[in-house]
């Protein structure tokens, strides 16, 4: 076996199982249907793919969409008659390391790994590609593209981001809370394979576990990205889990921030549900910002809280239960209360303290609702 060193090929618990001779290790060959593949490779720490012939690339097909539709993030191998020249491209693709048929070539295939520093079509990694560097499109102008989506409405916003500009490189935050079905629903009927990103902080009230479920299932999105903190960062720094009460900006770091830090670079541009009319310092909300370099679209920046209750309507889209409950923005359940009199839709979030933001709304991330 030979690593392919792709700069995010780190994959500490399923190295530890797999040393340990545990873990569910999945043989598949490129003529698998992602959809059914996805059911195959649940639970996996590793997955193989079969190369019969070295020109048979249907296994690279097949790799990209575990990566990018599925959203697997675990082990991934190649197996079988690949040559060193293929090195770069299985690397493209998101291949961990390799399992060639053809033995002794081992410094041929060292060198191959690292033969081109550039890319010319994005891909797996945090290698740039080449038309990113030499030209600055328009678009890239964020001015330009809020000039572009000004007049759109937000599901012609969505349509655009991920069929045409971020191809493969988007996302959508979303915390599953009171508005986000609306978003939710616009992306099922583009593309359900957008990844969706959760942050699960171990503090996730049970009715916001169980609309993540029912609306998974109702709207068919099939790339849920579930995100939880480190369990032995949580065991060191907040072994008496009290940390939400001592110092809640600690807390969200813990818990959200540094959990989407660890993957944000596998997006160019994430999707949030975040609105003005939302108050506090959303009111001047832009559609599209730049974060750390990365693009933020905000497609429901504009609407009010009318035309997201008529969406709702039009569509019949399940209510999350707490709202029933007078929770109109909805986190963790040791920092959320009932919206209070007189208090705009965020005014049960950090009841009682200055804090409004959970921390990743800061300069350094953006997240949904
Ligand atoms: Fe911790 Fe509260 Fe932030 Fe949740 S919202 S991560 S419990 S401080």
């Amino acid at each position: 076996m030979l690593t392919l060193d792709r700069k995010d090929n780190t994959h500490p618990i399923a190295d530890a199982q797999l040393a340990a001779g545990g873990g569910r290790i999945v043989e598949l060959t490129g003529d698998t249907d992602w959809r059914q593949a996805k059911a195959a490779i649940a639970g996996a720490v590793r997955v193989d793919i079969r190369f019969p012939k070295f020109n048979d690339g249907r296994g690279f097909t097949l790799a990209t969409q575990l990566r990018q539709r599925v959203g697997y993030t675990g082990k991934l191998r190649a197996v079988g008659d690949l040559i060193p020249d293929q090195a770069q491209h299985l690397i493209r693709v998101g291949f961990d390391d390799v399992e060639p048929d053809r033995k002794g070539f081992d410094a041929d295939w060292a060198r191959a790994r690292t033969r081109f520093a550039h890319a010319y079509q994005p891909g797996q990694g945090n290698v740039t590609p080449l038309f990113r560097h030499r030209h600055k499109r328009p678009e890239d102008d964020l001015a330009a593209l809020n000039a572009r989506y000004r007049d759109l409405s937000p599901q012609d916003i969505l349509r655009d981001a991920i069929e045409n500009e971020w191809i493969g490189k988007i996302a959508i935050m979303s915390s599953f809370g009171a508005e986000a079905a609306v978003g939710l629903h616009m992306i099922s009927q583009i593309d359900p394979a957008t990844p969706v990103i959760f942050l699960d902080t171990g503090r996730l009230f049970a009715q916001t576990e169980q609309y993540q479920r029912q609306l998974t299932d109702q709207f068919g999105l099939s790339n849920i990205r579930l995100l939880k903190p480190d369990a032995e960062a949580v065991a060191e720094e907040d072994s008496d889990e009290r940390l939400w009460r001592r110092d809640p900006d600690a807390c969200c770091s813990l818990r959200k921030v540094r959990p989407l830090d660890a993957i944000i670079g596998d997006y160019d541009a994430l999707i949030t549900g975040r609105k003005r009319f939302h108050g506090g310092g959303r009111m001047s909300l832009p559609v599209v910002e730049r974060i750390n370099g990365r693009i933020r679209i905000n497609p429901l920046a504009n609407w009010d809280a009318a035309a997201i209750e008529d969406y709702f309507r039009r569509f019949d889209l399940p209510r999350h239960p707490l709202t029933d409950m007078g929770y109109a923005s909805i986190g963790c359940w040791t920092c959320t209360a009932p919206v209070q009199a007189e208090g705009d839709i965020r005014s049960g979030r950090w009841l009682g303290q200055t804090k409004t933001e959970c921390g990743i709304h800061t300069p350094a991330q953006v997240a949904a609702e």
